[in-house]
């Protein structure tokens, strides 16, 4: 596992999916750039999740990642915001009071009080898990949150980089609501940027201070949250759950979505993204069945905004079993109910058709860009005899062709230059290499994933076609280049 880690982490930088941030000045836990493939492969995902998920009146918005103070105290995220610190006496390590107690006693520590962690420290001699000593200060709260103050007051205009992007479509509702025509439901995603002042970024690139979030807010009048037009679709669509009470053995269930609403109580609307969430997961992103489950929070666990949580969690063997990448987070009307009595706003809303007056819920869609993409290099790594290679579906690879002369003489590297440019105009994109041996480009070109490679030799002068040669089952055939472009497609 920790080996399985390391060679990801160790292709990943090499051939520039991501790497650490100002390496040169011996980096920062958790500040990771992406390379060239990286960013490539973050653009797809971000572009596939938007093609799957932005329905009929689902629209994108841009917010910004610096919000006032008023926003965090209206939303709670400055009372609640926080993870369990404490510090040892003796070295000055600061460190999560939870990880320590899950680590040392395999217990799981969420939803804690700090008096509890306080006392099964105590109970069990826990130590410092850098120099040893059992002095360890009071266990106190921490918020998440970077502060930053705006202009030249003199930290007196304060206000925080943003931990999730959802207040931004909060923030903006009544606007919306109103250029869309007053109708609900709809929904307002936004992709970006997040900053989380983690106390101890631990695994790599898998908990970050400043990450990608592709959320969906989706408002809708509570009235309607137990329907969906499109239930009798889905009904007997099978869900793959792991409830509070399965954790015990660590079963997982295949459940209806019908029984899922009808017994363990989890309204149509809500069971309605659970099943286009698992979908965007098997079929699209091509994500085997063991290896995804949905993992109910008990009360304790769920974050202080949400009413029903569930999360994605997937198995990556690099981290040692099933985690969590994504959540889906029934909000209710707690963040406008907030914000309407901070900011003496009516945010209510009046529906023409029904004529009436609501304050919309909201079901949120909680993506983490990065820990997907971490995700899909774990699930789709693999090592044979004489290669690595990612086996990532091409929706989803970095680039989609490697475009190679078979020598770089006697006119294939123009030819296979001409090639390359025809599938760049036909948006497919590609990678020219020319040096080394075949053999040794078709091996690069597997490590990054690249489903297909076209290969120009001297056949093609005679016969104008080409040899596709297939990733996983690394079979070849020959093609006519006037067909090569719709062939990949
Ligand atoms: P965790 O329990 O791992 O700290 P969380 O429950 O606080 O995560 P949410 O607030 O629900 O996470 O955020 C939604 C998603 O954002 C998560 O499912 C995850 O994919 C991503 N995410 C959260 N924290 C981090 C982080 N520090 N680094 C990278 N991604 C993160």
């Amino acid at each position: 596992m920790v080996n399985k880690l390391k060679e990801i982490t160790a292709i990943a930088e090499k051939r520039g999916f991501f790497f650490p941030t100002a390496e040169i000045y011996g980096g920062k836990a958790g500040l990771y750039t992406y390379g060239h493939l990286g960013k490539l492969m973050k653009n797809k995902f971000e572009w596939l999740w938007k093609c799957y998920f932005l329905e009929e009146n689902f629209w994108e918005i841009e917010g910004n990642s610096i919000l006032p103070e008023a926003v965090f105290k209206a939303s709670g995220h400055l009372k609640n915001f926080n993870d369990p610190l404490t510090e040892c006496k003796n070295c000055h390590f600061r460190f999560r009071a939870d990880e320590i107690i899950e680590d040392v006693l395999d217990k799981n520590a969420e939803g804690l009080s700090v008096k509890d962690m306080d006392s099964l420290i105590k109970k069990h001699k826990l130590k410092c898990p850098k120099c040893g000593s059992q002095q360890l200060t009071k266990v106190e709260w921490f918020n998440m949150m970077f502060p930053i103050s705006i202009g030249a007051v003199g930290g007196k205009d304060v206000a925080y980089l943003s931990p999730e992007t959802a207040q931004n479509p909060f923030l903006s509702f009544k606007r919306e609501f109103e250029a869309l025509r007053k109708k609900l439901p709809f929904g307002l995603a936004m992709i970006g940027k997040v900053f989380r002042n983690e106390i101890s970024p631990r695994q790599l690139f898998f908990r970050l201070r400043e990450f990608t979030q592709a959320e969906l807010q989706i408002f809708f009048d509570p009235s309607e949250i137990d329907t969906h037009t499109e239930w009798k679709k889905i009904a007997k669509y099978k869900l793959l759950l792991q409830t509070v009470k399965d954790r015990k053995g660590d079963k997982v269930k295949a459940v209806s979505c019908e029984e899922v609403n009808k017994k363990l109580k989890l309204p149509k609307l809500y069971v309605f993204y659970m099943q286009q969430i698992q979908k965007f997961y098997l079929e699209e992103l091509g994500i085997p069945k063991d290896k995804f489950r949905f993992h109910e929070l008990s009360s304790e666990e769920k974050a202080f905004y949400t009413k029903l949580h569930w999360d994605v969690q997937l198995n990556l063997e690099s981290l040692g079993g099933f985690k969590e990448i994504t959540g889906l987070h029934y909000r209710t009307d707690y963040d406008l109910e907030a914000h309407q009595k901070h900011s003496k706003k009516e945010l209510s809303v009046y529906l023409e058709r029904k004529k009436k007056r609501v304050l919309p819920h909201v079901i949120e869609l909680s993506f983490g860009v990065d820990r997907n993409i971490f995700a899909l290099l774990d699930i789709f790594f693999k090592q044979e005899k004489e290669r690595n290679l990612f086996s990532f579906p091409s929706a989803i690879a970095p680039i989609e062709v490697g475009v190679f002369p078979l020598v770089s003489k006697d006119g294939l590297p123009e030819m296979t230059k001409e090639i390359y440019g025809e599938l760049r105009k036909n948006h497919i994109s590609c990678f020219y290499d020319e040096d080394g041996s075949i053999g040794r480009r078709y091996r690069r070109i597997d490590e990054i994933g690249v489903p297909f490679a076209v290969t120009v030799d001297y056949q093609t002068m005679k016969d104008k076609s080409v040899t596709i040669r297939e990733r996983d089952s690394m079979k070849q055939k020959r093609v006519k280049i006037s067909e090569l472009a719709k062939h990949l497609k």
